[in-house]
């Protein structure tokens, strides 16, 4: 019987799946990836096989309310593609593997009551992560789960870079600096030997640009700083969250403007950033084709952030050799990349306009001080990675 393992990454409005299949006496390799998008809005599910050709795409119905429905939704269409097909694993991206997580890990009641406690840490993301955990184990009791977090990969950083200053007593409990997006810091570090080996073990400052946005620092391939830290709120300016931000601001909304915990909470992961400055739009492509002033504001806002911390990146490293860009903004937006990369000139970098413009996998001169690389991410396939060695799959994913 042929073997199958899946790979969820549960968000909110989204469910992005891949589907690894080894034939027979055969190696693994990618089947299927796709996503249900709109998930309680306007639900739309697509699928692409291994080779990116679409497979499908339909509007689902409304009833697609939750994780759970959109669970359903994709299980049916695995069995109607792949009949009585066996699932030998799946895989989990979960966001916060808190102070005891510095790994992947088999998931296990006593695992999933601890990353339940991580909720209040990340409940935008978290949550949904969990549910899609629980739906699997409703639906595939007998199969094993692999729990792999965004805050593995930083766990070895240096405790100056780590430590929260607060009187020590109000720390005890896990309060420090995390950091983020770690699957797909972990998998820009694996191939950058092979894509831009010039700077691989060197100091490299890696700019995840998506809905969420950080910065990365590595040292020869390991993080040893970032921007996003105790929650996902800090560093850059993100879609809809504000990024640093003077904690007397918020003392100011709980005190002055009288908002709950709850308000509080809203205000900060879902009302600002990008849309917050704008009051148009958390996605950079409608903020760039606006005119309006608030939407350039928060374009400026985005570059001079990006730009502004690369800068404590680079100092943190004692300089810098080569900065990567990744995810939905990095990899796609030429002219965000050659704002950023301008306000990086006194750095040394010197941008290559048509190897930017054409998406080339370096983007500077070749007499540039520091070089500037993009490197789309597959934060999905870090997880079949994980989740393969884990449960002795041998998956060559
Ligand atoms: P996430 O996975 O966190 O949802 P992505 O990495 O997919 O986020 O990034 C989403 C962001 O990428 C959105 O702000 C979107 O506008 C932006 N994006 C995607 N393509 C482009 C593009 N061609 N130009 C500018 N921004 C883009």
């Amino acid at each position: 019987m042929e073997d199958f393992a899946l790979v969820l990454n549960a968000g909110s409005s989204s469910l992005k799946f891949c589907v690894y299949r080894r034939p027979e006496e055969q190696t693994w390799g990618l089947e299927a990836r796709g996503q249900i998008e709109g998930i309680g809005t306007s639900p739309h599910f697509t699928v692409k096989d291994g080779t990116g050709v679409k497979v499908a795409d339909q509007a689902l119905a409304a009833s697609v309310r939750d994780g759970d429905g959109a669970i359903d939704v994709l299980a049916g269409w695995l069995r109607q593609q792949y009949g009585g097909a066996r699932v030998r694993g799946v895989g989990h991206r979960v966001v916060h593997g808190g102070p005891n997580f510095a790994g992947p890990v088999a998931v296990t009641p006593q695992v999933l009551d601890e990353l339940r406690r991580l909720v209040p840490l990340a409940p935008l993301h978290q949550p949904h992560n969990l549910a899609a955990i629980d739906a699997v184990t409703a639906r595939l009791p007998e199969v094993p789960q692999v729990a792999c977090f965004d805050t593995s990969f930083h766990r070895g950083q240096p405790e100056v870079a780590t430590v929260v200053p607060l009187p020590r007593d109000l720390c005890r409990d896990g309060v420090q600096r995390y950091g983020f997006h770690g699957l797909s810091y972990e998998y820009v570090a694996s191939v950058l030997p092979t894509v831009a080996p010039e700077i691989a073990a060197g100091r490299v400052i890696v700019a995840h640009l998506g809905s969420g946005a950080s910065l990365c620092a590595l040292r020869g391939g390991r993080s040893v700083d970032s921007t996003l830290s105790f929650t996902a709120l800090d560093g850059l300016c993100m879609g809809t969250r504000p990024g640093a931000l003077d904690p007397g601001v918020v003392l100011y909304l709980f005190q002055t403007l009288g908002l709950s915990p709850k308000e509080v909470e809203s205000v900060l992961y879902k009302k600002s950033g990008l849309l917050g400055i704008s009051g148009i739009s958390n996605d950079m492509r409608d903020l760039l084709g606006n005119t309006a002033a608030s939407a350039q504001l928060a374009v400026d806002y985005f570059v001079y952030q990006a730009a502004k911390q690369i800068g404590a990146m680079a100092g943190a490293l004692g300089g810098v050799d080569g900065l990567v860009f990744t995810a939905g903004i990095g990899e796609n937006s030429a002219e965000i990349r050659a704002r950023i990369c301008a306000a990086c000139a006194w750095l040394g970098v010197d941008l290559d306009a048509g190897a930017n413009e054409s998406r080339q996998t370096r983007i500077t001169r070749p007499e540039s001080r520091v070089s500037a690389w993009v490197v789309p991410t597959n934060e999905e396939l870090m997880i079949a990675r994980h989740t393969g060695r884990l449960l002795g799959l041998a998956a060559n994913a």
